[in-house]
């Protein structure tokens, strides 16, 4: 039998996702009396959709959980672990600011701030990589996991829906490992521990472009929603016009077995998708031959250290500080190439990878060079921009 996967495109968000639920049969058919839900929005910034889940949208899934006889609805997230780090954000201060306290608080919800909660060290016998997961605990044991994501495209990942959006629950110590190239294998392996039982994008203000953070906003009106995951994420793919089997943690979600990624097996109700598909812009991660008089010098490079590569030189251009850097050499990834020519230059290096070399090497840093830390490296375009304005200052 085929996976149903609802598809709804209505300009108000409340009325939109009750229909989108209506046409999976009703939220009894996902909640049963007496059950404790936990709901999970990607709440990771203090900042408006679509960089977080819209705040009616997740109101009307506690109200809808509560109207068929669940005994509890919890609403919990942590904040992005490189802010946590950097700023010191807490998932608070993102509550607060996003005003998803005050409207899930008013419809009797409860807030679960993720990253004050207990949390459990779990094996993961299939995993391939992520064999010892450290998750939030009531990501284990809720009765009813509903999972409600942004749609956006991801400079990692290619997109972040509802499989990347369970992310959310790994602790911010197990966040930075394996958040390389290998983070959809993890992602794959996270979702072995636990499929959320439901599924609900929002798709009301997605993203492309340079996304999850930086990415334009693209007006849709749509929400799709299904108690598959892997088919739901296929769908959203589908409609930013991506071949759901092109991206990897999709694929290997399907290929483990873990959910249907194939669209022609995939039952899909209310609007139609190829009405609504929409061309998204790509993340753009190219680095090199973009501005002139930079030279990027990449090693084996993984996706994430070229793409902050590419925020700190976007960043260092949108404040005009570029032009007053170069020449400017960065060197980037594993065993790049270092050319004799680096002194007379300003110097970035970013990543371990990158500075292992140097130090194995035994190549001198110049004192004046910028050195971003890490793997990947933490916070790049604001700690670069920090550095240029140092060096500009001289
Ligand atoms: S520091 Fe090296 S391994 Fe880590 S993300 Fe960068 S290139 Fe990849």
């Amino acid at each position: 039998m085929k996976t149903t996967v609802a598809l709804v495109h209505e300009s108000d968000p409340r009325v939109r996702v009750q229909r989108v639920i209506n046409l999976l049969g009703g939220m009894a058919r996902y909640v049963s009396p007496g059950q404790t839900v936990l709901i999970k929005p990607n709440l990771v910034y203090p900042d408006p959709p679509p960089r977080t889940t819209d705040p009616d949208i997740i109101a009307a899934l506690v109200e809808m959980s509560i109207a068929v006889g669940a005994k509890r609805v919890l609403v919990g997230e942590s904040p992005s672990s490189a802010e946590k780090k950097s700023k010191g954000l807490t998932s608070r201060d993102v509550f607060e600011a996003t005003g998803v306290f005050e409207k899930v608080s008013k419809v009797d919800g409860e807030i679960v701030f993720l990253d004050e909660d207990e949390e459990l060290e779990v094996d993961i016998p299939e995993a391939k990589i992520y064999k010892k997961a450290i998750v939030n605990k009531k990501f284990i044991e809720a009765d009813v996991l509903i999972s409600v994501p942004v749609l956006k495209t991801h400079f990692l990942t290619d997109v972040t829906l509802g499989i990347k959006n369970l992310y959310g629950f790994v602790s911010q110590e197990h966040r930075k490992l394996y958040h390389r190239d290998d983070l959809s294998q993890k992602l794959d392996d996270l979702l072995k521990i636990r499929k959320p039982n439901l599924t609900v994008i929002d798709a009301g203000l997605a993203m492309e472009g340079l996304g999850p953070k930086v990415g334009s906003t693209v007006p849709l009106d749509i929400t799709i929603a299904g108690g598959d995951v892997v088919a739901c994420d296929a769908v959203g793919a589908s409609l930013m016009t991506y071949d759901p089997m092109y991206i990897d943690h999709i694929r290997m979600a399907w290929f483990d077995g873990l959910g249907e990624a194939r669209l022609e097996n995939i039952n899909i109700i209310g609007d139609k998708l190829e009405k609504l598909r929409r061309e998204f812009q790509k993340p753009d991660l190219r680095t090199t031959a973009i501005y002139s008089g930079v030279t990027v010098i990449e090693g084996g490079v993984c996706r994430e250290c070229r793409a902050r590569t590419r925020w700190a030189l976007d960043e260092l251009y949108n404040k005009a500080l570029l032009s007053k850097l170069v020449p400017l050499i960065v060197i980037v990834g594993v065993k790049p190439y270092i050319p004799d020519t680096i002194f007379p230059s300003n110097l970035i290096i970013l990543g371990d990878c990158a500075l292992d070399y140097f130090y194995k090497n035994s190549l001198n840093i110049p004192t004046d060079a910028f050195y971003g830390p890490g793997c990947p490296p933490d916070s790049t375009p604001r700690m670069v921009s920090k550095w240029a304005w140092e060096v500009v200052s001289k």
